[in-house]
């Protein structure tokens, strides 16, 4: 029933193994669902750029073509529109579940606008069907593809899973603290049914599996108006508008620069370790402190704008990484004031079209 599947690949002798520089390493093939978006595409980099053949599956939901449209044409590379939330067919070795609506605009409803249009409340209460439809069935489908032809599986939680964290700094064994019926529910409770799911196929049908809690990452190709805080800031202060810090902007996140998650990921799948890991940067900022880094990168004159704080906002997140460091020997190594200024070079051209300063 694994013919073709992982175990031939370790039975070949290569997944996990280090191979040396100048060894021929033999092709994986290898899926990565939600490969058309920011954290997807950047992954898919560096799968092709290593040497493996790489299958894609989107919705394009919000993922875009121009994210991958450089790999267009290469033998290694295709492209497969597809809701996962569909059964899917495919001999592979190693699947990356990266499939999800991840931005918070696309998945809750925004008390700051309180007027709204019918198509407008459409669009806002559609996709949070398909945020939990995704997570859920999307990712039994996918596990269910991992069991059938013995592929490794490793699922893309969240930071969200600690809810409002009692624990600060948060590790791995902390179970966390969400509401369950609330407007950011169908996220957080989404990617712990997906965990679940995940430990089940592992434990019930002895799928390999890995589990990676990403926290808030940032970088070139994010949606530009997905209201992120990171993309909203940047994009604001090269519009020239103001900041807009939600609530007092005394609560924390703590940024991660997106290469730094691509090897973490990577380093994940190809180790001996279920996990679930905190992948994330331990550098911890107030959304005042943000904003602060995005004048002196951007605009020392940009405006700061208070507004209403959405509900269930998390006051604080910041990963413990003690265990990522110990078992899987990675840590990030871009700062947020390193890492900022190479996405704003993106967002500069995708905004105003400028094409001089970033080559992706
Ligand atoms: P993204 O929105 O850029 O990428 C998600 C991709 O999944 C998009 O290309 C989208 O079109 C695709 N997709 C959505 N639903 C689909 C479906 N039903 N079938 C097929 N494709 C579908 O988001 P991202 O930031 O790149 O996030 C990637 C993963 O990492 C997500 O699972 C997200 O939950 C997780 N994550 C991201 C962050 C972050 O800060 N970026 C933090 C925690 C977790
Ligand atoms: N599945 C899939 N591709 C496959 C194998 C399974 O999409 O190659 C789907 C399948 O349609 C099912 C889910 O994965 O909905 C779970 O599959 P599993 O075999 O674990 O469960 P069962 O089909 O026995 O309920
Ligand atoms: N936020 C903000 N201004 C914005 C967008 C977000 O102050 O324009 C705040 C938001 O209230 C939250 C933090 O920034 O406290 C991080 O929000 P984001 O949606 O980026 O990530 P998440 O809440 O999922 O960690």
């Amino acid at each position: 029933a694994v013919h073709g599947g992982y175990r031939t690949a370790l039975e070949r002798g290569f997944v996990g193994a280090k191979v040396p520089l100048g060894l021929k390493r033999k092709r994986l093939r290898v899926v990565v669902t939600g490969g058309a978006g920011f954290v997807g595409s950047h992954l898919v980099d560096r799968l092709i750029e290593r040497g493996d053949s790489v299958i894609v599956v989107d919705n394009f939901f919000t993922g875009r073509k121009e994210n991958l449209v450089h790999h267009f044409g290469n033998p290694n590379f295709e492209l497969i529109r597809h809701d996962v939330v569909e059964p899917l067919l495919l001999e592979v070795d190693q699947i990356y579940h990266l499939a999800c609506p991840a931005s918070p605009v696309h998945y809750k409803f925004n008390p700051v606008k309180t007027i709204i249009s019918f198509s407008q409340l459409l669009l806002r209460f559609a996709p949070v069907l398909s945020v939990h439809k995704t997570n859920v069935v999307g990712t039994l489908n996918m596990l269910g593809l991992a069991k059938r032809v013995g592929a490794r599986f490793l699922l893309t939680s969240t930071s969200e899973v600690y809810g409002d964290p009692l624990q600060h700094p948060q590790t791995e064994t902390y179970w966390g603290n969400v509401n369950p019926i609330g407007v950011r529910s169908c996220y957080d409770e989404g990617k712990r049914t997906a965990e679940t799911l995940t430990m089940d196929y592992h434990r019930g049908a002895q799928v390999e599996v890995r589990i990676a809690r990403i926290f808030n990452t940032y970088g070139p190709r994010m949606c530009i108006d997905d209201g992120r805080v990171v993309s909203n800031f940047v994009a604001q202060a090269l519009r020239k508008e103001a900041l807009t810090v939600y609530g007092d902007g005394k609560q924390t996140r703590s940024f991660q620069y997106v290469s730094d998650l691509v090897e973490g990921l990577i380093k994940l799948m190809e180790g001996e370790h279920v996990g679930p890991f905190n992948l994330g940067n331990p550098g911890e900022f107030t959304m005042l402190e943000l904003a602060k880094v995005v004048q002196d990168t951007i605009d020392p004159d940009a405006k700061i704008e208070f507004r209403p704080n959405t509900a269930d906002d998390p006051h604080k997140r910041k990963p413990d990484i003690t265990r990522a460091k110990e078992l899987l020997g990675w840590e990030p190594k871009i700062s947020l004031r390193e890492g900022l200024p190479l996405m704003v070079s993106d967002f500069r051209k995708r905004i105003f079209g400028d094409h001089s300063e970033v080559d992706l």
